[in-house]
């Protein structure tokens, strides 16, 4: 037999690897190593559903015990891999094991950046990317009338969501000009800040943070840059996520926001490849390098991964989607409107059913569709297949977009 292959970090990325793995006859064991105490789960539920109370324990996980046992993978929970010997092809964990691996798989994902100012310690301030997070906030409603959310990402717009559902008095504050800067032009932007604003959160940009005030250990308020102070008794921020890279950087694999691996998820080291939210990775659809934080991409990418493991070649090579939900508005973003020089609008944005096509000199890059799925599968096909679509036959409702073909 030979020595197993070692997957680090056991979540969406982890869960898939593994599964691949199996699915591509991998001969030898499977050891899923995670420092969190739970069984892989579905992120994405914690700031909509989850949060929300409206979602069961028993939905959350990935993956159910069995479905590992079955296979012959070995999960062990609540271990840190501390180093990886890649000289002797072994990791070590923190309670003292060292394990000698055939193959590496990095998917240690990410954590939420701190937001980097006085108070961030206070009882009543939260994080959201754990299971652990959210039952922290959930336990703290009982305490909580005013909630606000440090940054107007889509983890922030979707906690005060499912806040606002609970009935709190919530608001955002977002740094920048307006929210989700990063990933959506500004009439998705516009789209947004009434969305919210017609549910009764407040959503304040350019509003930077400066500090966060308490009495007794427990947080009162946040103050912002113009000196004003509003009251809180639940912060959440949500101020984006930084790439677990050390142990890989620790080690001397080549990192840069993010594991670099090529197409093929592969890692500097021909023995160790990275997938998910940790790796940075050559992106055809994007137009070049970048580190993807969504489901797909760590599903998607650890099937790569997995071949790379067992010497064959599959290409990661999907148009990369995403999805959010906030309220009764499901979004489904594919490609990229970063860059576009025209767009068109397919539906009616006043009744919160429309997509946005984005265009760079002609050829289509991206579409936002907001509860709109039919528009979403045909434009994951067209952007896959490079079909051409002109904006005229985007923007007609009458134009059947599955009748293109390549
Ligand atoms: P992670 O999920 O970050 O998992 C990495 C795991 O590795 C973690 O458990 C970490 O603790 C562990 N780890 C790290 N270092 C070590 C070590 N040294 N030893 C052992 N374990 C280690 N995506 C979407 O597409 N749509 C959505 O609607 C959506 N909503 C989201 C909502 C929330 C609240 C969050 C937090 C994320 C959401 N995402 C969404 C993003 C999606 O969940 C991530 O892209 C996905 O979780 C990435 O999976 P991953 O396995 O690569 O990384």
């Amino acid at each position: 037999m030979p020595a197993p292959i070692v997957i680090v970090g056991a979540s969406h990325t982890g869960a898939a690897l593994a599964d691949a793995l199996h699915r591509e006859k991998w001969a030898g064991s499977i050891v899923l190593i995670g420092d969190e105490r739970t069984l892989p789960y579905h992120r994405p539920p914690l700031s909509k559903d989850y949060l929300a109370g409206t979602m069961d324990d028993d939905r959350l996980p990935i993956r159910d015990a069995s479905f590992f046992t079955e296979r012959g993978i070995e999960v062990k929970l609540g271990r840190r891999v501390a180093a990886v010997d890649r000289a002797a092809k072994t990791v070590r964990t923190d309670d003292g094991d060292a394990i000698v691996y055939t193959g590496l798989a990095f998917a240690t994902g990410a954590r939420p950046r701190q937001l980097g100012v006085p108070g961030e310690n206070l009882a009543g301030v939260f994080m959201l990317r754990t299971i652990d997070d959210v039952r922290g906030i959930r336990a703290h409603l009982d305490q909580t009338k005013t909630a606000v959310i440090v940054g107007g990402g889509f983890i922030g717009l979707e906690c005060a969501a499912s806040l606002k559902k609970l009935g709190k008095q919530v608001t955002v504050l977002e740094a920048r000009e307006r929210l989700m800067p990063r990933v959506v032009p500004p009439l998705i932007s516009d789209f947004y800040m009434k969305l919210h604003a017609d549910h009764g959160v407040d959503v304040l940009c350019n509003a930077g943070v400066t500090e966060l005030i308490g009495e007794n250990g427990r947080v009162t308020g946040v103050v912002r840059t113009d000196g004003s102070i509003l009251p809180a008794d639940l912060v959440v921020v949500g101020v984006g996520v930084v790439p677990n890279i050390e142990l890989a950087q620790d080690c001397g694999l080549a990192c840069d926001n993010g594991i670099v691996v090529d197409e093929f998820a592969r890692t500097s080291d021909p023995a160790i490849v990275a997938a998910g939210d940790c790796a940075n990775h050559p992106n055809r659809y994007l137009g070049g390098r970048c580190r993807l934080e969504s489901v797909q991409n760590a599903t998607d990418q650890a099937r790569s991964a997995a071949a790379s493991l067992v010497g064959k070649q599959v290409l990661y090579d999907v148009v990369p989607w995403f999805w959010s939900d906030q309220y009764d508005v499901k979004l489904q973003m594919v490609g990229t409107s970063m860059g576009h020089t025209e767009h068109a609008i397919r539906g009616d944005i006043a009744a919160r059913k429309f997509s946005a096509f984005y265009f760079r000199d002609g050829t289509l890059t991206g579409v936002d569709s907001l509860n709109a799925p039919i528009d979403h599968m045909a434009a994951r096909k067209l952007i896959a297949t490079g079909v051409p679509l002109r904006p005229a036959q985007a923007a007609d409702p009458s134009f059947d977009l599955r009748t293109l073909k390549a």
